[in-house]
């Protein structure tokens, strides 16, 4: 143990190791451990009814409490996690903890729709995702209706045809599939014709000027009658301010995440939005000052 933390050590003074590469480096290393340490949380992002401000649900994001650097973002990650494909045992664990905390919430009789998990590609390159999906759901006693799967069009990048496959068994479970990240790739348009979701999830990058630019705001306003032109639930990501939450009101989306209503939270806060099932400006407040 104490060897291991001495070579990082002597990593950090390393003159062609900065801080973020000594960081890295040392996260690349400690993220095996990190799964049987119980390293790993879950926060929850509301999701909100632009009309009502009723919650609708909310997407897990998963956070690391490493011991060194306290909370470390996914961005720091997930992509370590993948390369190593330490991903596939994550994704297990991250699937089984929801189903415990839905189970829970069902339990205390609290209304919501649907939790939203990211899945990554590796995932679905698995042969055995589907037996495993529902293995953990029978286990855990959580009926598929309260679950939707997060997908980026990359996963069909590669093996489309076993991917095309495993998703329309997912849905074919009763699991509700969203098209992650909207706008952001190469050839959105075609995937948004292949791949069997439901919801379209438009990402902050599209609305992020949205004020300022008449031009980005054709293009926003575009995509959204596209998606409803196909019959696809829209949800617009990182809703920051009143005057972007008028715009998507007008444009008939049926739910928004973003910092306007709240940051994902950890369990015992989002708990209590849960409770009041509804966003206020009260409760915006309070969970903005709680939230990290
Ligand atoms: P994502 O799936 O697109 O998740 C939405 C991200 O946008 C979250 O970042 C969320 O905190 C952030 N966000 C939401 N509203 C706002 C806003 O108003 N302003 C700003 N600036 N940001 C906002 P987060 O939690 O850091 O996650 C980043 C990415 O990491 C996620 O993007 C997702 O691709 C990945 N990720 C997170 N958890 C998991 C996981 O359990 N498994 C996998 N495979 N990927 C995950
Ligand atoms: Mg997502
Ligand atoms: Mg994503
Ligand atoms: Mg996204």
């Amino acid at each position: 143990h104490s060897k291991i933390e001495g070579k990082n050590q002597f990593q950090i003074y390393s003159p062609d190791m900065n801080l973020n590469s000594f960081k890295m480096f040392t996260l690349k290393n400690d993220l095996k451990k990190a799964l049987v340490k119980e390293e790993f949380l879950i926060y929850f992002q509301p999701r909100i009814n632009p009309l009502t401000f009723e919650l609708t649900g909310a997407e897990a994001l998963m956070r690391w409490n490493h011991r060194k650097w306290g909370i470390v973002s996914p961005i720091d990650f997930i992509s370590l996690a993948e390369e190593s494909g330490l991903i596939v045992k994550m994704g297990e664990w991250l699937l089984r903890e929801v189903c415990r905390q839905i189970k829970g919430w069902l339990e205390q009789s609290i209304n919501f729709e649907k939790i939203s998990i990211n899945i990554s590609s590796l995932q679905l390159f698995q042969s055995d995702f589907v037996q495993t999906v529902s293995t953990i759901l029978n286990e855990e006693g959580v009926d598929s209706s309260y679950l939707e799967f997060e997908i980026t069009e990359s996963v069909i990048i590669d093996r489309e045809e076993h991917v095309l496959k495993t998703l329309k068994e997912l849905k074919s479970m009763g699991i509700a599939l969203a098209l992650d990240d909207f706008g952001t790739g190469y050839s959105s348009l075609n995937y948004l014709r292949k791949l069997p979701c439901d919801t379209i999830k438009i990402d902050k990058s599209l609305i992020n000027d949205i004020l300022s630019n008449n031009e980005t705001y054709d293009i926003f306003e575009a995509t959204i009658r596209l998606c409803h032109k196909l019959n696809k639930s829209v949800v617009v990501e990182g809703i920051e301010t009143y005057e972007q939450l008028s715009i998507i009101q007008k444009l008939d989306c049926k739910e928004f995440q973003g910092y306007l209503c709240s940051k994902p939270l950890k369990q015992e806060k989002f708990l209590e939005f849960l409770h009041l099932g509804k966003w206020t400006n009260e409760s915006k407040k309070q969970m903005m000052i709680q939230a990290n």
